[in-house]
Formats: structure tokens, sequence, C-alpha cells
């Protein structure tokens, strides 16, 4: 049986910013992102502003009318990585298996070095010791420990802040029973509300719910997941960054509401395409280097070509602009029925961030809050001021009869 521990860090940004500046210990701390004011969503609360009902969804004009005192501050996204890099190294010093799974949380498989789960509690307590003296002394984790990556996640979310959790077959019950469905990672709010009508509430339920039943609301292959999920089980292995298995190309392509003749109609889609295919880029944490442009015409004969940057990208921008200059180039006699956009030549991007320039850790971190942005409320709702330049470009172009269809 595998020993898998998880760490998560206890209200992450707010606290590195309390250990940063003794100042805002003990006091309400909401840690929001830069420059756009009143409005901006509070990205993280320190346990003090928790207490006061203040909540992350809430805007800083909201958070301060339900709680006066509290101190806004603004994010400060160098500082939260260069803690996480010292959280992760520490790990690594207990095991080569370390996935990280955000700025915040890695799983550690520890089913080498450990005999039992005893053995993995005693590391865990070492490793919060040393988050103490080694990072800083006012951060805290919890750790969540178990049989494999699901409950281990799970268990790590049960005690907060500092907890230490451990699932095993002496508990694996109980907690199923009185697990929420929308608890477990990768269930969620959405998925957990095409539960509940079927009258699945905890994991337990979930369990016993007959797999034929879950079939009739969920495809085969999520059903099944589906009731393991319940069952708490789980065979994904901890994946450290040199062994993700990668993708051999990500892809978009959208066909046309009507065949447009003005390849700057095509524009507006392209750019819709690479932002998309950059998100699922950044997304699997994957670079890419080769971008492809395909054009099909109304009679389905199709144009493509590829260039290959001397660096590598996730940049929605950069491919945009890379594929902006391929169409640029072609002349075109034919109606545009199609524009599909690729990228291929791959590698992952865990490993650069230490390697990064100043300027383009910002610009990363940037896209990064954007991106958690729109999974949240939706494609385009937040984009940079450079593509909003494009934007208008493109809906200058004289006839723009397609003006809202991708933008
Ligand atoms: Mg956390």
């Amino acid at each position: 049986m595998k020993i898998i521990l998880h760490v998560d860090m206890n209200s992450y940004f707010a606290t590195a910013e309390q250990q940063s500046n003794p100042f805002l210990r003990g006091k309400p701390v909401c840690v929001a992102g830069k420059g756009s004011g009143e409005r901006t969503i509070c990205a993280a609360l320190s346990v003090e502003a928790k207490k006061m009902g203040v909540k992350g969804i809430m805007s800083v004009w909201e958070a301060r009318n339900l709680c006066p005192d509290i101190i806004v501050v603004a994010a400060d996204f160098n500082k939260y990585q260069f803690i996480s890099r010292q959280l992760f190294s520490i790990l690594e010093s207990y095991s080569p298996n370390v996935e990280i799974f955000s700025i915040d949380e890695a799983f550690v498989d520890l089913t080498r070095i450990c005999k039992n789960i005893e053995e993995a509690q005693n590391i865990a307590l070492d490793i919060k010791a040393r988050l103490k003296s080694e990072v800083g002394d006012y951060l805290t984790c919890s750790i969540g420990i178990s049989h494999n990556k699901l409950l281990a996640k799970l268990a790590s979310e049960k005690q907060k802040p500092d907890g230490l959790t451990i699932i095993d077959k002496n508990n694996l019950n109980d907690i199923l029973a009185t697990t929420p469905i929308e608890d477990v990672c990768g269930i969620g709010p959405r998925l957990s509300k095409r539960l509940y009508p079927l009258g699945i509430k905890s994991m337990q339920d979930l369990a016993q719910t007959n797999l034929q039943r879950l079939t009739h609301f969920f495809n085969p292959r999520q059903a099944k997941i589906l009731k393991m999920m319940g069952q708490g089980i789980d065979y994904e292995p901890v994946l450290p960054y040199w062994q993700f298995p990668l993708e051999k190309s990500y892809g978009h392509s959208y066909t046309l509401p009507k065949n447009v003749f003005k390849k700057e109609e095509a524009f507006k889609v392209l750019l819709k395409l690479a932002e998309k295919v950059a998100r699922r880029l950044r997304k699997a944490k994957v670079l890419g280097r080769t971008i492809h442009i395909y054009i099909r015409f109304f009679d389905f004969t199709s144009y493509g070509e590829q260039t290959t940057l001397t660096h590598f990208t996730n940049d929605g921008l950069e491919i945009y602009q890379v594929g902006l200059k391929i169409i640029t180039k072609y002349h075109f006699s034919k109606p545009i029925r199609a524009v599909g956009i690729s990228i291929t030549n791959l590698k992952n991007s865990v490993d650069t961030p230490a390697l990064l320039l100043p300027e383009d850790i910002k610009n990363n971190e940037v896209i990064k809050a954007s991106d958690a942005i729109n999974d949240r409320y939706g494609e385009f709702t937040l984009f940079r001021a450079s593509l909003t330049k494009i934007k208008d470009k493109v809906q200058n172009i004289p006839d723009g009869r397609n003006k809202r269809i991708m933008l």
C-alpha cells in the first residue's frame, strides 16, 4: 500500500504577508490584486478576516463594509513563489517524488521511504517544524496522510490551521460517511449540484449508488470514476514535474457562423483561439515552441503553415502574434470557412520559474491571476490591456458584422 502525504499552506498569501510584516499579525488582512481599486476580489484572507465573515468571493469594497478595520495589501507573487520554493525544497529532502499541485500545495510519495503511517506522521511533524524554523515562524500548513492522493488531500482539508490528519482503515468508513461530496477534490460544487438531486450527499452515498444508475446521468467513464471517488479509491501516481506525461499537441479550431472574405475577420477568431490554447497549456503546466495555423476555405481546401520560435511559450498574445504574421503574408482568394491553431514541440513548465527574468515572472503572474478570474467567471471576463488594443483594432474593421461573435 502506498503512503502519500499532502501539504497545504494555511491562508497562504495572507499569512505570507503577516510573516513578512509583523504589524499585520493578528489583524484582519485581505490580499488583493494590484491597481483595480475597490472592486478587486479578495484573493486571500487572513484567519482574522475570515472570522469576521469576510469571504474570498467578496470585493474589497464588500469586505471593508463588513469589516471596517480590514487591511488591504497588494498581492506580491514574487514573495509567495520565493516562500513556496523553500517549502518544496524541504519536501524534496524527504522524497524525490514531490508533485507540486499549486503554489501552496504539494503531494509527497513516501511509500519507499516509510515503513508505515507512523513514520510518515513523524516526517509530517518534522516538515511543520522546519517550515517554521527554516522558512518563517508565522507560517503554518495542514498535512494529510493516507494511502492515495484523493484521501491525502481530503485529510489535509479536515483540520485548519496547522492540522495533521491521517486517513487509514481505522477511520476510513467514518470519513466516507461524514464527508460531503463537494469536499472531494475533483467533484466540487458543479458536479455536486448534479449529484444532490439523486439523493447523493456524502461520499458514502456515492459509494453505495449503483454504477448503472450513475451511468444514466454521467458518461460511463465519469460514472466509474465518481463511484471510485465515493469509495476513497484513487490510483493516480504522485508525478514530479520531470515525469509529467506530455500530450503531443494542443489545438483549437473554429468554424465561422458564415464564410468570410476578409482575412481580418479571421483575426478575431484567431485571438480567441490563441488565448484558449494558451490557457490549456497553462492548465497542463506545459510550454510549446511550434505554432501551426490552418485555414479551411468554403470549398474545404485548406492552407496551413507553421513557425518554430527560439523559445517556449504559453502566452496567448504571443501565440496570436505569430499566427497573425502567418496569416498576414498569405493572399486569400477564397472565402474562409474555419480557422485553427495548434502548438507542438512541448515541454513541462513547472521547472522554469527559477530561471525566469523578473519581468517574465511578473507577466506570468498577471496571466495566472487573470486565468483564475476567467476560470471563475468565464472566458474573457478579464484580459490584458494589450489585448484591448487588438480587440479595438479588430472591432474597427469596416465590415464589422460579426463584431460580437468572438470577443
Ligand atoms: Mg492552501
